[in-house]
């Protein structure tokens, strides 16, 4: 098919001869009239279309699809129509959809589409929309026999499933003031035109809803949390002893479970279990999934700035909360274990971020020495670890289904303080990926050099703490993945007076 859409066959094309004579610059310049004939050649082919039978005014545009923009298929098919008949001085006779041989009436049916999708969107917030179609095989064969009957490219114009997606989408629009979207629309509406009876529909002005499927793609909050007491997971950990049941088998029957208690948890709760269930309760979604940007050890806290995460809301019927009542909520809830700040409306491509954004890790570690250690070793030894390419073989604690391999990962700073001969607190920068507690301990030679290396004593973090977590190249938090405006400092002092 050629780019301009409209190729009559079985012709020899005098249009494109005559172009090929002219030079380049006159046709960039666009000083051609309109190609001769093509007037012609038009009513030619629209008289052709109308003998294969009763065709509506949209299945007779449609093949012209390409041509004036800016004119629905109806029009085209209506002004065509009537061309036709001055042309053979004929009298005008218009057809109803219902008559249509091609489209069978569905042409005829999409206000009463619209209207129903619309129906089925009405308690849902969405800004975006995009619909799709299916069309009956009969009613493509349909298109493609018309096509053919009339001697013209079997695809040629416009496809029926483009229509409707066009007009029924613009309909759509018109009534709920949206805008579509083909790329990543908050819902998506499908219609199966074999789901409803076109005759039917043209009669009553409706069609049911079951040929309407109505998707709500989920919608994301962003947010840092901060985990202020040791032994929370980041996420839900089923039980691993009853899969998460609570329950075990007994002589006489179930009984809770006793590794959990019958909580079904390795945890009595987790930063996941914490946030989402307000998340999801504020944008009266179905379900949320809890990404996070990397994890801390369960026995590690997360504090200063936190930890990026996102909140994946599935089938959300409200896609705006307010994200600073939203952090108050979670954090009144949460009584102090956890800690939510900096809560936006984020965009898709944030899940992706937070999960795959390379990010650099600051720490606190509480480091016990096996024997006295003098202040000017620990100093040294701190000395000769900063700046310091790290070798890593997967530690033994690590999964171990995990292939085990050596990483290279860099101590970017470290320093730290010797509050007695067998106790210290470390502070460090260390690459996305650094295991510290094995660059404390050496994990018997895995890690090379390690604290307890250098130093030759046995060393051992006994309480770590995550102190930041920063995009390596930029931060995590640009405004192009963000759906809001940042929360302002006028939040904080209206929650400040409030309390
Ligand atoms: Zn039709
Ligand atoms: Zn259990």
């Amino acid at each position: 098919m050629s780019k301009h859409g409209y190729v009559p066959r079985a012709r020899p094309d005098a249009r494109y001869s005559l172009h090929s004579r002219l030079t380049p610059s006159l046709r960039r310049e666009n000083v051609l009239p309109a190609p001769p004939h093509s007037r012609d050649m038009i009513t030619d082919d629209a008289r052709t279309l109308l003998s294969t039978g009763t065709i509506c005014d949209s299945c007779l545009g449609r093949p012209f699809a390409a041509r004036s923009f800016g004119l629905t298929n109806a029009e085209r098919g209506q002004a065509l129509r009537t061309t036709v008949a001055l042309a053979d001085d004929e009298d005008f006779e218009s057809t109803e959809p219902a008559d249509c041989w091609v489209c069978e009436g569905y042409c005829g049916t999409f206000d009463a589409i619209a209207e129903t999708i619309v129906d089925e969107l009405v308690d849902v917030d969405f800004a975006t929309y995009q619909v799709g179609t299916r069309v009956p095989p009969l009613v493509e064969e349909n298109e493609r026999l018309l096509r053919e009957d009339a001697g013209l490219e079997p695809d040629v114009g416009e496809s029926m499933k483009r229509e409707v997606n066009r007009e029924v989408g613009r309909r759509v629009g018109a009534m709920t003031d949206t805008d579509v979207d083909f790329d990543r629309p908050d819902v998506l509406a499908v219609v199966d035109l074999e789901g409803f009876d076109p005759l039917e529909a043209l009669e009553s002005g409706t069609v049911t809803s079951h040929a309407v499927d109505v998707q709500i793609n989920p919608a994301f909050v962003y947010g840092r949390y901060r985990k202020l007491e040791r032994d929370i997971p980041q996420t839900e950990w089923p039980c691993r002893e009853c899969g998460g049941s609570g329950v075990q088998l007994g002589d006489d029957g179930e009984v809770d479970c006793e590794y959990c208690g019958g909580s079904g948890y390795m945890y009595d709760t987790s930063v996941e279990q914490v946030v989402r269930p307000h998340v999801v309760e504020a944008m009266d979604g179905d379900e949320g999934t809890f990404h996070g940007a990397g994890r801390e050890d369960v026995d590690a806290r997360m504090l200063e700035d936190g930890r990026p995460f996102v909140l994946e809301v599935k089938r959300p019927r409200i896609r705006d909360p307010d994200p600073a009542a939203l952090e108050r909520e979670i954090n009144d809830a949460a009584a102090g274990a956890v800690e939510v700040e900096g809560l936006r409306l984020a965009t898709y491509e944030m899940v992706e971020r937070v999960k795959e954004h390379d990010a650099s890790k600051h720490y606190r570690a509480d480091v016990a020495f096996a024997e006295p250690v003098e202040k000017d070793e620990f100093d040294a030894a701190l000395a000769e670890l900063e700046g310091t390419t790290v070798d890593q073989y997967t530690p033994e604690r690590v999964d171990h289904r995990r292939a085990g391999l050596t990483r290279e990962r860099t101590v970017y700073e470290i320093d730290g303080d010797l509050h007695s001969p067998t106790e210290a607190e470390v502070r460090l920068h260390g690459e996305g990926g650094l295991y510290v507690k094995e660059l404390i301990s050496s994990d018997n030679g895995r890690t090379e050099p390690s604290l307890a290396g250098v130093l030759e004593t046995d060393a051992e973090v006994t309480a770590l703490d995550v102190t930041g977590v920063e995009g390596e190249d930029e931060p995590f938090e640009l405004e192009a993945y963000f759906r809001d405006e940042p929360q302002t400092d006028r939040d904080d002092e209206l929650t400040e007076t409030t309390d």
